[in-house]
């Protein structure tokens, strides 16, 4: 096995817990080794800090799975999905759909294992991953015999990694388009063109305790809704719902589903642009009781925080526009680079340009599932704050 060595003051933020090594961190690499191999990791005075895997492409240049000297193979694999498995069993309850494997937050980066119903969904995104992928399949049929493991190895950062898009079953076979129940309600995933891996799993409770804002009769707006997931649960709880998606094909997803559930009569769905709608709903005044915002990532990276951040306090200004004296405003961000801070921050901007008074009621984040490694920020990324505007 190959040794790599960092730099002398390098080993801190290791020895705290992250798993990343930057290429630039490395001072030397002995032994030989292919992209992808398993790899010890030592501070310049030579002190052992982990084993994980190298590949000197990316700027991650090695991903440790372990602080320990155990061997890297089968069963190291087995003991980690064993583990994430039996949190998941307890945290993720009421549903049919979880996320069973979170990359880093499981110890396992690169890794990502969504279920819904008896399908599972994998995601390898790095190459030393990807190298275990046919293991992991072989050990996760072993302890959940799934119908089948669909791969939808399509995700942009693969190719940071020198890996192509490959999508498709790797373990069985089954319809691409699954059901699934989520706190009672009914939702039609399509594990092959829906986002992410097809549903937003880390919204789950969010959207349950979301719903229960909701007042009965009154009038709610999900902006950016997807495939309807805040609001169908509101909707449930009483509320008529407006949502908004710029996709047709998610409008018409959330239009299913309302149908599905039974809710069609309290819920409409429109395509466009979330911007002008919200400019044309705020020209006709204050309407909404509930308002959610739950935008895509604006800022992917550093580099476009600024143009982020007026992004998101200009939705935030457009929503506290249209919501009456009293409402709900709920707003996500799931940008990792915009701190809980910095949104509440634009939002305390947006309120005072609106003329309105915001209080914050809670800060949530993503759903227990998405478990968050306290030695690595980068695994805590969803921010849900909820405030009352008056
Ligand atoms: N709340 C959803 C997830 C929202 S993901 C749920 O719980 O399932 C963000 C959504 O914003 C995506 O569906 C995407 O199609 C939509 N979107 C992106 N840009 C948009 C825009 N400018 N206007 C409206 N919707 C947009």
């Amino acid at each position: 096995m190959a040794t790599v060595t960092i730099y002398p003051g390098r080993e801190a933020r290791l020895t705290g817990g992250h798993l990343w090594i930057y290429a630039g961190e490395i001072k030397n690499v002995d032994g030989t080794y292919a992209p992808g191999d398993i790899v010890d990791v030592r501070a310049a005075d030579r002190t052992f800090i982990g084993r994980g895997y190298i590949n000197l492409r990316s700027t991650i240049a090695v991903r440790l799975l372990t602080h320990r000297r155990e061997p890297i193979d089968e069963g190291f694999f087995r003991t980690r999905l064993a583990e994430a498995l039996a949190l998941r069993s307890r945290v993720a309850t009421g549903t049919t759909a979880s996320r069973l494997v979170y990359s880093e937050g499981d110890g396992l980066p690169g890794l990502i294992v969504d279920r819904y119903g008896d399908l599972l969904v994998l995601q390898c995104l790095t190459l030393g991953m990807a190298r275990q992928q046919p293991a992991i399949v072989r050990i996760l049929e072993e302890l959940l015999s799934p119908a089948a493991v669909y791969a939808r190895n399509d995700a942009a950062v693969r190719r940071l990694e020198g890996l192509p898009a490959e999508v498709g079953f790797v373990s069985g076979q089954a319809p691409t388009v699954q059901e699934i129940v989520e706190g009672g309600l009914r939702f039609r995933v399509d594990l092959a063109a829906g986002h992410k891996t097809g549903f937003y799993l880390d919204q789950r409770e969010n959207r349950q305790t979301v719903a229960a804002y909701a007042p009965p009769q009154g009038e709610v707006l999900d902006v950016f809704c997807y495939t309807g997931g805040f609001a169908l649960h509101a909707a449930r709880a009483g509320g008529t719902v407006t949502g908004i998606d710029i996709s047709a094909e998610a409008v018409a997803a959330a239009t299913e589903h309302a149908r599905l559930n039974g809710l069609t009569e309290r819920c409409t769905f429109q395509a466009g642009n979330a911007f002008d709608l919200l400019r044309g709903l705020a020209r006709a005044g204050p309407r909404f009781d509930l308002v959610i915002l739950d935008p895509p990532a604006f800022a992917p990276s550093r580099s476009r925080l600024e143009r982020a951040a007026a992004g998101y306090k200009e939705i935030n200004l457009r929503a506290l526009k249209v919501l009456r004296p009293g409402g709900i405003l709920v707003s996500c961000s799931c940008s990792y680079h915009v701190s809980e801070e910095l949104l509440l921050a634009l939002i305390a901007e947006a309120a005072a340009d609106a003329h309105r008074r915001v209080r914050l009621l809670e800060a949530r984040g993503q759903a227990r599932d998405h478990p968050i490694h306290p030695g690595m920020p980068e695994t805590r990324y969803l921010k849900c704050l909820i405030l009352e505007v008056t």
